[in-house]
């Protein structure tokens, strides 16, 4: 029997968790000073106690950025198959997160079966669930409903929920009063929006948080304090709603680790290039330093089609000012439900944010794959460049399409290769071009 419920119960005890174990040999961190920093909220180990297949990995301080990606079932497209496949391609590319944002029928089952064999941690949003589960509409929905959604969802062995908390009553009238352009772009959060504009009645989460959080914290739920009012479009960012909204959360977080329930708090969104590492900065201030987990930001509005692009140049600014942990984008938001192409190429692109990222932050050897792609470069050794690359398929694939007829070269510069015109003068050789086209 343990005499711990949670993670961050554990720490403040000072019992170190296997978790805690697994963690700090992956991230090559001392165990006592993880277990200082569950402890005190700056990193979170979201890790059910019924996720029996996961790696447990931690999101915060001093640690590798980490990445998300969502799938799930949708009304337009309920292709179960095809959501698992990208549960494939998430575990293949090294993704250490997936959300479960299925919001079409009886979602459990598909859920049940990602728990089940995902090494990454699960995240949902109930919210999105809890017609689907409760057969009823958003109007008749009571605020015990909600809770019951959670209880299910911890029950199933979710890692992570998000919960839009934050958007009580007071920051519906900051967000009213201080007109907006693109209004509510959370899904979640606008849903609950609905609700309490329909009913009359405080958000059920903000209400009846301290049931939330007694669910939650009997089976070691992360809660991920959903930004309802995240900025839609750049126009929209650093406004009082979204403001209004992240003093509630630094509150909300705090609250939570008084119950032991580990937090992260998410953002923006979209967001200018100039902003955001005063944001992330702001969030960290507002928030105990908790665990920050962004969306993007998406640094401009108009390139739908390449929008994993405008986000991991967000995301990149983001981490290296301080976010812990980025949602992927892939090139098909805004436009559709991303298909598996989109998926990797939206994995890839977020995982060139958090690695640069990490570069910046001087993460624990976050450059020894750089130096060894250098070396390898330097060599022109090819097999050893593909071995490295974050994507080995798509370097290689490439390479070959057009192969030179020397492969101590590529076909980019061919027999003017700088690298091996460099390396044989250095070497003593002579260098002559010539020669090299008559053999
Ligand atoms: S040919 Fe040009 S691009 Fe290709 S390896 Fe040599 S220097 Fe680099």
């Amino acid at each position: 029997m343990k005499d711990y419920c949670t993670q961050m119960e554990a720490a403040k005890k000072g019992i170190i968790t296997p978790e805690m174990e697994i963690v700090s040999a992956k991230e090559e961190i001392n165990v006592d000073k993880l277990m200082e920093l569950v402890a005190c909220g700056q990193v979170a180990i979201p890790a059910n106690i019924y996720h029996n297949s996961l790696s447990p990995e931690g999101i915060g301080t001093g640690l590798k950025t980490k990445i998300n990606v969502n799938l799930g079932i949708s009304g337009d497209c309920k292709d179960y198959d095809m959501e698992m496949q990208k549960v494939d391609l998430a575990i293949k590319y090294g993704a250490e997160s997936i959300m479960d944002l299925s919001n079409y029928g009886k979602t459990n089952v598909f859920r049940q079966e990602l728990i089940k064999k995902s090494p990454a941690m699960i995240g949902t949003v109930p919210m999105y669930d809890a017609i689907g589960y409760l057969e009823k509409d958003l109007l008749e929905i009571t605020a015990k409903d909600f809770l019951r959604v959670i209880e299910a969802h911890a029950k199933e062995g979710v890692d992570f929920m998000t919960i839009h908390a934050g958007i009580n009553r007071r920051t519906v009238e900051a967000f009213k009063r201080d007109r907006r352009r693109m209004n509510i772009v959370s899904r979640g959060g606008s849903l609950l929006f609905a609700w309490m504009e329909m009913t009359g009645n405080e958000n059920p989460f903000y209400e009846y948080y301290d049931d939330v959080l007694e669910i939650l914290r009997r089976y070691d739920v992360t809660i991920s304090l959903g930004d309802a009012l995240r900025p839609g479009c750049i126009d929209d960012s650093s406004d009082a709603g979204q403001l209004c909204e992240l003093i509630e959360l630094g509150n909300l977080t705090k609250w939570a680790w008084e119950h032991d329930v580990q937090v992260m708090v998410e953002g923006p969104g979209h967001m200018a290039l100039d902003e955001i590492a005063s944001n992330m900065k702001m969030e960290k201030r507002l928030c105990h330093n908790a665990p920050f987990y962004v969306l993007g930001p998406l640094v401009t509005d108009i390139a739908p089609g390449y929008d994993h692009i405008t986000a991991a140049i967000g995301g990149a600014v983001a981490a290296a000012s301080g976010a812990d942990f980025l949602c992927y984008v892939t090139p098909a938001e805004h436009l559709r439900l991303p298909d598996l192409a989109d998926v990797k190429e939206g994995i890839i692109a977020t995982k060139i944010a958090a690695h640069a990222a990490d570069i910046a932050k001087g993460v624990k050897g976050a450059r020894e794959a750089d130096n060894r792609m250098s070396e390898a470069r330097h060599k022109v050794d090819w097999e050893e460049m593909f071995s490295i690359a974050i994507d080995e398929e798509k370097a290689r694939a490439y390479y070959e399409s057009t192969p030179p007829s020397d492969r101590h070269t590529c076909s980019m510069c061919g027999k003017m290769c700088a690298v091996r015109t460099t390396n044989m003068i250095l070497e003593g050789k002579k260098v002559e071009l010539l020669k090299l086209d008559e053999k």
